[in-house]
């Protein structure tokens, strides 16, 4: 038995996790997986019921799973609360308290959705780039930071950047072990020429490669990087990058796909993976049944790949939903003339049929 939490979340977040687990549930059939779910409250949902944005059941709950799984949170009625009372506080605090120390942002351009790019056609088509982000450490988390009254006049203000070997280590390691399963090939992203952490942080990459032979590494400075991404992003497989690099280059790879909608992500390092979409709550269209719930179904294939260890499994939902694509059918973000446009419960479905029957099925 599979114990899963679910956190629904705020906005489109409810309706997308019916998806995902009708999702699962036939990737289950199929695989011969049994699911536990269990439901939790966190965001602006967990503000309301309990006062704050991530209650100590929701973190227990989580703690005593195989794999999370994160709707979004968030929206106008909760944006007026102080910082640490904010659903977004949530996200932070779950983070840090499974230790999640590693973002993993597959962007990856479906065959049929190649024409949703803002690129041309041919500089996107094949596209299959993970970035692994430091997501507890650097620049966002350094100290000291403050601001201050200059005794001349004016303010200054201070973040501090700063890594240690040992978190280096571990992020090139997740890293590493991603790109043996993939194209065996890192870039690692830093600033050498400027900054001393990333020359500690080139040094150490360069340490753990070692245990890699396998596996091809390049370093690039990260102003290169954001134009090689858009000059020639065929050229990535796995990029391994810093906090705040990795916060930046792994939004532009995502929009290189081309929609907010259909971008999964992972955050791993802890005993407990936590799997959500990029996208936000989207609370001007929710419960309207026209969520895209296709990122939040990709998470999932995230799940079974990285905390269940079922590649299988996890390819079969990616086929399915490069089948539904290919057969034609749309969610209203991703639509255009000539598609078969469909709602977030049909999306599901379809889905969920297309694993059932091995994703064989016509256009309708
Ligand atoms: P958003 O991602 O929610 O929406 C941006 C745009 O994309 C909107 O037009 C929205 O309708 C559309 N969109 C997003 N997801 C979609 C989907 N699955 N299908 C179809 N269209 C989709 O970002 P925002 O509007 O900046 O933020 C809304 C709320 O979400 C805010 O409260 C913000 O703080 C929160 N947020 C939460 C997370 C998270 O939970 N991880 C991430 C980002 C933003």
């Amino acid at each position: 038995m599979v114990k899963i939490v679910l956190l629904p979340g705020d906005g489109i977040g409810p309706e997308i996790m019916q998806e995902a687990v009708k999702v699962l549930e036939a990737v289950g059939q199929v695989e011969g997986i049994s699911f536990e779910w269990e439901t939790a409250d966190m965001g602006g949902i967990a503000i309301d019921k309990h006062g704050l944005p991530l209650p100590e059941a929701t973190l227990k709950a989580c703690r005593n799973s195989h794999g999370v799984l994160l709707g979004a949170v968030g929206g106008p009625k909760w944006d007026d609360l102080p910082g640490d009372l904010r659903p977004e506080a949530g996200l932070l605090g779950i983070r840090r308290e499974l230790g999640l120390f590693a973002n993993l942002r597959p962007a990856k351009v479906f065959g049929s959705l190649e024409a949703a790019s803002s690129l041309k056609q041919e500089v996107v088509a094949g596209i299959d780039v993970l970035v692994v982000r430091e997501l507890t450490g650097g620049l966002y988390f350094g100290r000291p930071r403050f601001r201050e009254a200059l005794p001349e006049g004016g303010m200054r203000a201070v973040d501090t950047l700063e890594y240690t070997s040992m978190e280096i280590e571990r992020i090139a390691r997740v890293a590493f072990e991603a790109a043996m399963v993939r194209q065996r090939k890192v870039t690692s992203v830093d600033k050498s020429n400027i900054l001393e952490s990333s020359r500690l942080w080139r040094e150490v990459v360069n340490q753990v490669a070692k245990e890699f032979p396998d596996v091809e590494l390049n370093h690039m400075f990260v102003d290169n990087c954001a134009m090689q991404l858009l000059r020639d992003p065929k050229q990535f497989d796995v990029i391994v990058t810093t906090n705040m690099f990795g916060d930046i280059l792994s939004d532009e790879a995502a929009m290189l796909t081309g929609s907010l909608g259909m971008l999964p992500s992972a955050s791993i390092g802890g005993k407990v993976g936590l799997y959500e979409p990029v996208h936000g709550s989207a609370p001007l269209i929710a419960g309207q049944d026209i969520a895209n719930p296709l990122a939040m179904i990709l998470s999932c294939a995230m799940l079974l790949q990285y905390s269940l260890g079922r590649p299988r499994a996890s390819r079969r939902v990616e086929q399915a939903v490069e089948a539904v694509l290919e057969a034609g059918y749309r969610t209203g973000d991703i639509w255009q003339e000539g598609y078969n446009r469909v709602g977030t419960k049909a999306m599901g479905d379809l889905v969920a049929r297309a694993i059932l029957e091995g994703g064989a099925y016509g256009k309708s």
